[in-house]
Parts: C-alpha cells; sequence; structure tokens
C-alpha cells in the first residue's frame, strides 16, 4: 500500500513536470517515463548508499538465504527443519558443533537415558521406534536423532557459529553473522526469518564460588563429566540436585566414589512414576481437569 502511494505520487508529480515542459501528447509521455525512471534509480541508489554507510556489509561474504535461517541442530532446530521440509519451504541449518544434537552427543554423561517417558520426547512427524524401551537410552535418542535428520534431507553446516544477529531496517532482512573459528572469514547470512534454537542448556552455568581458585582438587562441570570411573575411593562434593546432579551422585556411587551433596535450596523429589504411570503424565492429565472444571468453578 505504501509503495502504491509512493509510485503514485512520483507519476501526479512526473506529470505535472513533463505537463511544463512538453507540447505534444507524445513528447508528455515519453519524458514522463524518462523522469519516473530517473527517480526510481535515485530511490535505488540512495537505498544503497544507506546501506553503504550503514555498515560493512559489501567487505564480507554475503549469503542470501532462500527461505528461513535456523541456528541450532538440536531436537528443536531439526524439528523446526522437518516441518518446513513437508510444507515444502526451502531452510538453512547453521549449528557450531560439528554434528546433531550435540548436546546429547557430547555434553552429556554415559548412563544418562530420557527423563521422560518416549512418547513426550519425540520429534513431529516420526515417533521413536516401537522396540525402544519407554526410556531410551542417551545412544538411542542420538541414534534417533541422525535417522530424523537423514529421513527429512536435514544437512546442517557444521562448524558455523553464530555471533551476532540483527534486523535490518534499510533492506528488511535478518542479517546473520556465523563465523567458522579463528582464523576462516566469517560468512553473513541475510534471510527474512531467523529461527533461534540454541536451546536452554547449550552453555555451562558454572556459578563464581569463593575460594573455588585456590582449590587443589579437580573442579568439572556436568556438562564434561561422562562417568564416575575416575572418581573410584574419592571424596566428591556435588553442588546442586537438579536431575543432572542427583544422577551424577548415583553414578559416583555406583563406581565406588563417596559423594556428598549441596543444595542452596528446599529440594522436591517426584518419583519418575506413580503406580506404574509416568509422573509427567499424570500431572498433565491433573491440568487437563483443572483447566476444565475452573470455568464451572467461576460460574
Ligand atoms: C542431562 C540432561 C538430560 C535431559 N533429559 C531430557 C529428557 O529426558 N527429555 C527432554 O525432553 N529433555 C531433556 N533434556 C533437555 C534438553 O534441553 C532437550 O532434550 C533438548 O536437547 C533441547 O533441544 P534444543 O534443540 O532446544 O537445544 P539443544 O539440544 O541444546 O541444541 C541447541 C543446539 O544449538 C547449537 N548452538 C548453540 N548456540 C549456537 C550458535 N551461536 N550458533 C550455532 N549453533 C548454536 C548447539 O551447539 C546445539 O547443538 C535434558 C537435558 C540435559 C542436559
Amino acid at each position: 500500500m505504501g509503495k502504491m502511494r509512493h509510485v503514485s505520487q512520483t507519476l501526479n508529480f512526473a506529470v505535472k513536470m513533463s505537463g511544463w515542459i512538453c507540447n505534444t501528447k507524445k513528447d508528455k509521455k515519453r519524458s514522463c517515463n524518462k523522469f519516473i525512471l530517473a527517480i526510481d534509480q535515485m530511490i535505488s541508489l540512495d537505498s544503497l548508499f544507506r546501506l553503504k554507510q550503514n555498515d560493512d556489509l559489501f567487505k564480507r561474504r554475503c549469503k542470501w538465504v532462500n527461505g528461513p535461517l535456523i541456528v541450532g541442530a538440536g531436537p528443536s532446530g531439526l524439528a523446526v527443519a522437518a516441518c518446513l521440509r513437508e510444507h515444502g519451504v526451502p531452510f538453512v541449518v547453521v549449528e557450531r558443533a560439528d554434528c546433531v544434537a550435540s548436546l546429547w552427543q557430547r555434553r552429556t554423561y554415559d548412563r544418562l537415558k530420557l527423563h521422560l517417558p518416549k512418547q513426550f520426547c519425540q520429534l513431529p512427524k516420526c515417533p521413536f521406534p516401537g522396540e525402544f524401551p519407554q526410556y531410551p537410552t542417551r545412544r538411542q535418542f542420538v541414534e534417533y536423532l541422525e535417522r530424523y535428520a537423514r529421513r527429512f534431507g536435514i544437512a546442517p553446516r557444521f562448524n558455523e557459529s553464530v555471533e551476532r544477529a540483527r534486523y535490518d531496517e534499510t533492506c528488511g532482512m535478518w542479517r546473520v553473522r556465523a563465523s567458522a573459528g579463528e582464523g576462516a572469514a566469517a560468512e553473513e547470512y541475510m534471510c527474512q526469518w531467523l529461527v533461534v534454537a540454541t536451546g536452554e542448556n547449550a552453555e555451562r552455568a558454572l556459578p563464581e564460588i569463593v575460594g573455588m581458585a585456590e582449590f587443589a582438587g579437580d573442579v568439572a562441570h556436568a556438562a564434561d563429566y561422562t562417568s564416575g570411573e575416575g572418581y573410584a575411593g574419592k571424596e566428591v562434593l556435588v553442588v546442586g540436585c537438579g536431575n543432572s546432579g542427583m544422577e551424577v551422585c548415583l553414578d559416583l556411587c555406583h563406581h565406588g566414589a563417596h559423594p556428598t551433596m549441596v543444595v542452596r535450596d528446599s529440594v522436591h523429589v517426584l518419583p519418575r512414576e506413580i503406580l506404574g504411570k509416568s509422573t509427567l503424565y499424570i500431572c498433565l492429565e491433573c491440568i487437563c481437569f483443572i483447566v476444565l472444571v475452573e470455568p464451572y468453578e467461576e460460574l
């Protein structure tokens, strides 16, 4: 609408201008066309100058993405890509690691199984294989995700880490800068849609603990813990008691270590199952019940 108004205003102005300097009808039409062309060129040149002044778009390698750019090839990024594929929408996935589901492949411990029953963790359009157990192992989950990526023809651009993304008002596009590591030239993607699927556990959260720098023993984040093998006979302090803290403690016990857990607040412990039913499933059922019941209570 804005563009249409702009064109018709230009046309009126051009007709007025050409009317002043042209005598015949043919002359008038020809000079009117020339005038419109000149104005159009001025407008596009002006946009180009603004782009050039804005920053260094022309200095970097710039790639136009025909469709959305998805950042992250974890389960969320893969799910979005698969749904787009099903609808015939082209996309590009960039992933800073060298594999899909890097959290599960590189930064989880060996004994990990899905904490939730498989029906709550499967991705759209492709359930877990029937032979998988109710709580698939980490290896099975990774296998499933790799198969999922192959099935939907998802080929992420690995080893590219997005450093910056900003919406450029001038060209109405997202400009996303990705680096391929030290020494490699940064890429700039231009896309109309940006999907950020970088996960909530992708970065290590390591609090500053007073005296940690002077501590003579080893300090490891759960993301770097694979198994309790090297800890046999050792006293280990586990900080925090979420799913990871609890499971690391159990694993340490199984490997002959002596763990102690510190927790800064009260602890809520829920069994994984109640009377053979998943606790999550029971909670979800209760929520549905509350949602259904609430309007009647209000009346
Ligand atoms: C120990 C543990 C157990 C868990 N158990 C369960 C469970 O049983 N069930 C469940 O549903 N969930 C579980 N989770 C939660 C987990 O977050 C999800 O399973 C899932 O991995 C989330 O997927 P995601 O794609 O959103 O994020 P992620 O799996 O974190 O994937 C994000 C991806 O984005 C990439 N990335 C990040 N930043 C950039 C960047 N700047 N540029 C390019 N790429 C980038 C990362 O490398 C990563 O591959 C668990 C998590 C942990 C840590």
